[in-house]
């Protein structure tokens, strides 16, 4: 069909637009910012498809976007000669939201504007943000390959529905024209649109080119003139020295890659010789995004060969368990045509997988080590948004357990608080005289942990207990079973066994009690048979008169109460 059609959006795109526009409004000029990183991807993509179909550049193979306005018709065009779309592409791209978590995203929403303003930027706001300033916009679009009639034109009023026909483009890419909303003419400014590009976009690696503008003697006035010039760096930030690159620059590159509203907590920034050579740039994020949990999601790693774009959530390059890092790989080994099946497999990628987990390891440590405050902060703040995906490492990654270890921590019993503050070091350095070993609780929740008749033998002698109420702890626990050489010990299970703790004559006296009570003691297990496996005279206990225990090899009550829940 070429005539022009008629669709409604999503309801979801609906929604969307609506409370972007209201929410994100003091944000505004982030709309260049989209428009331009999509234009770069679109460049990407064109250069990775051309890998295999030269074709495809159509004898125009310098990738560029350009940006103009007409202060006349009131509009801004965003132009750039990468990929572009068909009729088929332009109706699915930009009348539905296909991205993963659309629904989780929603039911998070609260309708507090300043809290869905963060969430929508971690959302991706994309295409639609240009509706925060403009009344309608025009897509002109043909892709690659595609004959010059098989042009589309999309436009919409950002309402309830878009248009798109079939129109003539002889260039290859896409136009984003925007026609202004009454009120926002301070973007119809060479100075204004400069200026905004250059702070959000100079990271990109492609020209953006804007008209030149000269004072006009004449007329008294600076006239545009029809050459263009180049205003941003246009080289990826990644390949230029640290040296060179400022950190607004990092900041801002780390929002074209994360889709992030906000500032990361810190970067790592390499260039790997050696065996296996590649840059990375890699970021710590300063708040989990809303799909943390989502078992599909892939990882926040783009790769790139030798400055090619290749493939975005590249999830080989780091562990499940750093599944928060975001960034940018680009090797100089891999092949141009490297797929996700041979990234499997590729002795390359676990390399660099390697060093890759290493670096942020290494980062971590950085900040949780660190002598400022700053640092000290950062690493708390990290820790609360993401430390429990980090115990994940524990199980997953056994060649860097110990250096995971070190970067826990845990509630305890030194402290009045739920804050997970206390590491494993902290805690060996306060071990009492003759303590052999790490002694832990797990439980459901802070108040249930703190309040355990398990604990009081523990107070009484003024040992410290860690206070573990995570849910993943018990599974991260079972892969633990000592750090620095000291076993780590639950406190609710089999016959404690206080070692040294305990001096001579508190043995002596033990062994009297028990003796003394082996009758009773019988008569009870007898009674409480099958119920109970054991019953035994404890000495942990100062003020509840008996608790439960579970056996040296056996689950916890808690993993016991968790499988159950599970449905197991
Ligand atoms: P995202 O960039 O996160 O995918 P956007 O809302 O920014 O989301 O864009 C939606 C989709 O529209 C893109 O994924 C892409 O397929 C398409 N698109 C947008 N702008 C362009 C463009 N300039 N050239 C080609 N495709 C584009
Ligand atoms: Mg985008």
């Amino acid at each position: 069909a070429s005539e022009k059609q008629t669709l409604g959006f999503q309801a979801e795109v609906k929604q969307l637009l609506h409370l972007m526009i209201h929410s994100l409004y003091s944000n505004k000029e982030i709309f260049l910012r989209e428009l331009i990183s999509n234009a770069s991807d679109a460049a990407d993509k064109l250069r990775f498809e051309a890998i295999n179909n030269a074709a495809l550049f159509e004898n125009d193979p310098e990738l560029k976007i350009r940006v103009t306005f007409d202060k006349q018709a009131r509009t801004i065009t965003i132009s750039d000669n990468g990929i572009g779309m068909s009729r088929e592409e332009a109706i699915e791209h930009l009348g539905t939201i296909a991205k993963s978590g659309t629904k989780e995203f929603f039911s998070k929403l609260s309708g507090d504007q300043q809290k869905d303003a963060a969430l929508i930027g971690q959302f991706g706001v994309g295409f639609y943000s240009a509706f925060i300033v403009a009344d309608r916009i025009t897509v002109e679009s043909r892709r690659a390959g595609l004959p010059a009639d098989q042009g589309v034109r999309w436009e919409s009023a950002g309402e309830g529905d878009f248009s798109v026909e079939q129109i003539e483009k002889g260039t290859r890419g896409t136009d984003i024209i925007l026609h202004l909303r009454e009120g926002e003419d301070e973007f119809l400014s060479n100075w204004k649109l400069k200026s905004t590009i250059r702070k959000y976009s100079d990271h990109i690696s492609l020209p953006i080119l804007m008209q030149k503008e000269e004072w006009d003697d004449e007329k008294k006035e600076t006239v545009i003139k029809d050459e263009f010039e180049t205003i941003n760096q246009a080289s990826a930030l990644w390949t230029r020295n640290k040296s060179d690159i400022t950190p607004e620059q990092y900041t801002e590159f780390y929002k074209h890659v994360s889709h992030d509203f906000e500032a990361p907590l810190a970067h790592t920034h390499n260039r790997v010789e050696g065996r296996s050579e590649y840059i990375q740039l890699l970021y710590i994020p300063a708040r989990a995004p809303f799909d943390l949990w989502d078992r599909n999601k892939r990882g926040g790693i783009k790769l790139y060969v030798k400055r090619v774009f290749i493939m975005d959530d590249a999830e080989q390059l780091m562990p499940v368990y750093l599944r928060f890092v975001k960034g940018v790989i680009d090797s100089s080994d891999l092949p141009l045509n490297v797929s996700r099946e041979i990234l499997q497999e590729s002795r390359d990628i676990r390399v660099i997988r390697e060093g890759s987990t290493k670096r942020v390891l290494g980062l971590l440590e950085e900040l949780a080590n660190g002598e400022e405050q700053e640092q000290k902060d950062k690493y708390a703040t990290f820790w609360t948004e993401f430390g429990q995906v980090l115990k994940e490492g524990i199980g997953e990654d056994q060649a860097n357990k110990d250096r995971i270890a070190k970067l826990l921590r845990f509630a305890s019993t030194i402290n009045d608080s739920d804050a997970q503050t206390v590491s494993f070091d902290d805690y060996i350095g306060r071990m009492k005289e003759g303590q052999d070993k790490i002694y832990y609780i797990t439980a459901d929740s802070y108040a249930a942990a703190k309040n355990s008749p398990h604990l009081e033998i523990f107070r009484k002698k003024g040992v410290e207990v860690l206070l573990m109420t995570d849910r993943v702890d018990e599974w991260m626990l079972s892969f633990l079973q000592e750090v620095e050489g000291k076993e780590l010990v639950s406190v609710a299970k089999g016959d404690l066994d206080l070692g040294k703790l305990e001096d001579e004559s508190e043995k002596k006296q033990h062994e009297e009690t028990e003796s003394q009570y082996k009758d009773l003691v019988e008569k009870m297990k007898k009674a409480l048979e099958p119920k109970a496996k054991e019953v035994r005279v404890t000495f942990r206990l100062t003020d509840s008169p008996a608790c439960l225990v579970a056996d040296e090899n056996e689950l916890s009550g808690n993993l016991v109460r968790m499988l159950k829940a599970a449905g197991q």
